[in-house]
């Protein structure tokens, strides 16, 4: 067994539509190369920074990710090698591995589809654009342009109206069945 520790330079497009591993930024491998009979197990953990931007609020999001891969390597011509797809388990290029889609993998599955700056970020006001959080709780804009208000006046008469048939209904005189 031997034990890799190394920093490597992040591929580019490592990450999703939000947050990712900035291209050329480090990454950090702790990893441990075991022999086995067909191959070379690698398993260690992968850490690196990731950025990206808040999905509610689009506040800029940096934080490190530390995450466990596993994959073996089978040598070439061995039995694993022979009945095993390319994609289920890696191969041994001579004494080499290359470890970037296992790590990929790790990445990217650890990375959430819809990153948040934090777990309650309120967001933005859909209306103003404003971070709710630099707004009074009793923000709103019940505003109505000047144009709208008489079709809004309309409205609410509708609105109003079945209630005042319910209530005639209900009215002393009314008696039904
Ligand atoms: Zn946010
Ligand atoms: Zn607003």
């Amino acid at each position: 067994m031997r034990v890799v520790q190394r920093k490597v330079p992040a591929p580019a497009d490592l990450g999703l539509e939000l947050i990712g591993v900035p291209q050329g930024a480090d990454l950090d491998l702790d990893l441990r190369l075991e022999s086995v009979s067909e191959g070379v197990l690698v398993s260690g953990t992968v850490t690196a920074p990731v950025s990206g931007e808040c999905g509610r609020c689009l506040r800029p999001i940096s934080e490190t990710l530390s995450v466990p891969i596993q994959e073996l390597y089978a040598y070439e011509n061995s039995t694993t090698d022979e009945t095993t797809e390319e994609d289920e388990v890696g191969r041994l290029q001579g004494d080499l591995f290359d470890l970037e889609p296992a790590l990929r993998d790790g990445v990217v599955l650890a990375l959430p589809a819809n990153p948040l700056c934090r777990a309650d970020c309120p967001g933005l006001c859909p209306e103003c654009g404003v971070h709710r959080d630099e707004l009074p709780a009793d923000h709103s804009h019940q505003q109505v342009d000047p144009r709208w208000a008489a079709l809004n006046n309309l409205n609410n008469l509708i609105d109003s109206a079945p209630t005042e048939q319910a209530r005639a209904a209900r009215g002393p005189d009314h008696e039904e069945n």
